[in-house]
C-alpha cells in the first residue's frame, strides 16, 4: 500500500444498528481515504435500508454473507487492511431463551475472522464488545483491567470473543483493539431493545414491560458517541489494548421509563411490572479514563437532547419500524 491508497476496511454487522451508523460516519469523514466493505448475514436484526444513503458511494460495497463462513471470510480478508467487527447476536433475552446462535456467531464467527486476519496479516482488528462482559457492579466503575465475570449467555459469548481476540494478539501479534461500551441508543435500533421497544409500544397506546422493581441501572451512550470512540480506537488505539466507552448518564430502568412516558405523553398505567429477567445484572458502569486520557474521548451528545431526537426519529419513521413489529413479537424485553 502506498500513502495515497485508501485503507480497505471490512465492517462486519454493518447493516445493524451501530454498524450502519459506523459505516455512514466512516464514509462521511474526510480524515483518511477509505474503502468500506460491509459483511452482514442480514439476520432479523439486519436492515439493508440502514445503508441506503451510502449504497451508491463508489467506495462502498456490500457482501451478504456470514462471519461463520470460513471460505468467504478468508477471501474477504485477503483484500482488506483492517476489520471493525460488530456482527453479533445482541439481545440478552434471546440468549436466555436459547444461546446456540450466540455461541456460533459471537464466538465461532469471531474466531473465524481472527484466524483469517492472522493468516492475511490484517493491520488492525477492532473487536467491538460490551460492558456486560465485566458482570455487575454495585458501586464504582470498572477499569479495563478488571476481570471478566459475564452472567448472561450473551455476555459470556462476547467475553469469549474478547479473550480469543487477545489470545491472537499475544500469540500471533495480531493488532487487536477491543472496545467495551455501555448501552447505546439512537435512531435505527431494533425495536426489541428498551428505548425503541417502549417508544414503538407507547406510540400505539400499548403497555410496556418493566422488569422486576426497575432498579437496574445502566449508563446510556448515544450511538454517535460510540462510533466516535470506535474511530478513535481504530485510528489511534494501541495493539492488544482494551478501551471502555461510556456515555456518562446513569439511569435506573424505572427513571428511564418515566422519561419515555413523559416524551410520549403517556402515564404509568401503561407500565406492566413483569417478573425480572433471569440472572439480571443490577448495574453496569465503565470507567472511561483510559480512552479519555490516551485518545481524548469524551461523550458529546447531551442525554436529554439525544433522547428527544431519538423519540422524534421513531415518531417520524414508522415506515422503518412497523414492518419489524412481527419480529419484535418473538422475544422482547429491555437490554
Ligand atoms: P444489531 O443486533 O443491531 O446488529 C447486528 C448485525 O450483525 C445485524 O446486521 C446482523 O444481521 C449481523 N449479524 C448477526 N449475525 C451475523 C453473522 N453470523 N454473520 C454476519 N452478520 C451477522 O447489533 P448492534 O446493537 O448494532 O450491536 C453491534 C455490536 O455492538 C455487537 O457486537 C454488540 O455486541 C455490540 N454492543 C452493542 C451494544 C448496544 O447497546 N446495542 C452495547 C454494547 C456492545
Amino acid at each position: 500500500m502506498t500513502v495515497t491508497d485508501p485503507t480497505r476496511v471490512l465492517v462486519t454487522g454493518g447493516a445493524g444498528f451501530i454498524g450502519s451508523h459506523y459505516v455512514r460516519a466512516l464514509l462521511a469523514s474526510d480524515a483518511e481515504p477509505v474503502e468500506v466493505t460491509v459483511l452482514d448475514a442480514l439476520t432479523y436484526a439486519g436492515c439493508p435500508a440502514n445503508l441506503d444513503p451510502v449504497r451508491s458511494d463508489p467506495r462502498f460495497s456490500f457482501v451478504h454473507g456470514d462471519i461463520r463462513d470460513a471460505t468467504l471470510v478468508d477471501r474477504l480478508l485477503a483484500r482488506h487492511d483492517q476489520v471493525v467487527h460488530l456482527a453479533a447476536e445482541t439481545h440478552v433475552d434471546r440468549s436466555i431463551a436459547g444461546a446456540a446462535d450466540f455461541v456460533t456467531t459471537n464466538v465461532t464467527g469471531t474466531h473465524t475472522l481472527l484466524d483469517a486476519a492472522v493468516r492475511h496479516g490484517v493491520a488492525v482488528f477492532v473487536q467491538v464488545s460490551t460492558d456486560e462482559v465485566y458482570g455487575s457492579i454495585e458501586a464504582g466503575s470498572w477499569p479495563e483491567t478488571d476481570p471478566l465475570r459475564p452472567n448472561s449467555p450473551y455476555a459470556a459469548s462476547k467475553a469469549s470473543a474478547d479473550l480469543l481476540a487477545l489470545a491472537q494478539h499475544r500469540t500471533h501479534g495480531l493488532d487487536v483493539r477491543i472496545t467495551r461500551c455501555s448501552n447505546n441508543y439512537g435512531p435505527r435500533q431494533f425495536p426489541e431493545k428498551l428505548i425503541p421497544l417502549f417508544l414503538t409500544r407507547l406510540f400505539g397506546g400499548r403497555p410496556v414491560p418493566l422488569y422486576g422493581d426497575g432498579r437496574q441501572m445502566r449508563d446510556w451512550l448515544h450511538v454517535s458517541d460510540h462510533v466516535h470512540g470506535i474511530e478513535l480506537v481504530r485510528r489511534g488505539g494501541r495493539p492488544g489494548e482494551v478501551y471502555n466507552i461510556g456515555g456518562g448518564t446513569e439511569l435506573t430502568n424505572r427513571e428511564l421509563t418515566g422519561l419515555l412516558l413523559d416524551a410520549c405523553g403517556a402515564g404509568w398505567d401503561l407500565v406492566q411490572e413483569v417478573p425480572d429477567r433471569k440472572g439480571h445484572d443490577l448495574r453496569y458502569s465503565v470507567d472511561c479514563g483510559k480512552i479519555a486520557a490516551e485518545l481524548g474521548y469524551a461523550p458529546r451528545v447531551d442525554f436529554a437532547a439525544g433522547l428527544a431526537a431519538t423519540v422524534d426519529w421513531y415518531r417520524r419513521h414508522r415506515d422503518w419500524w412497523e414492518p419489524l413489529l412481527p419480529v419484535q413479537a418473538g422475544v422482547v424485553g429491555p437490554r
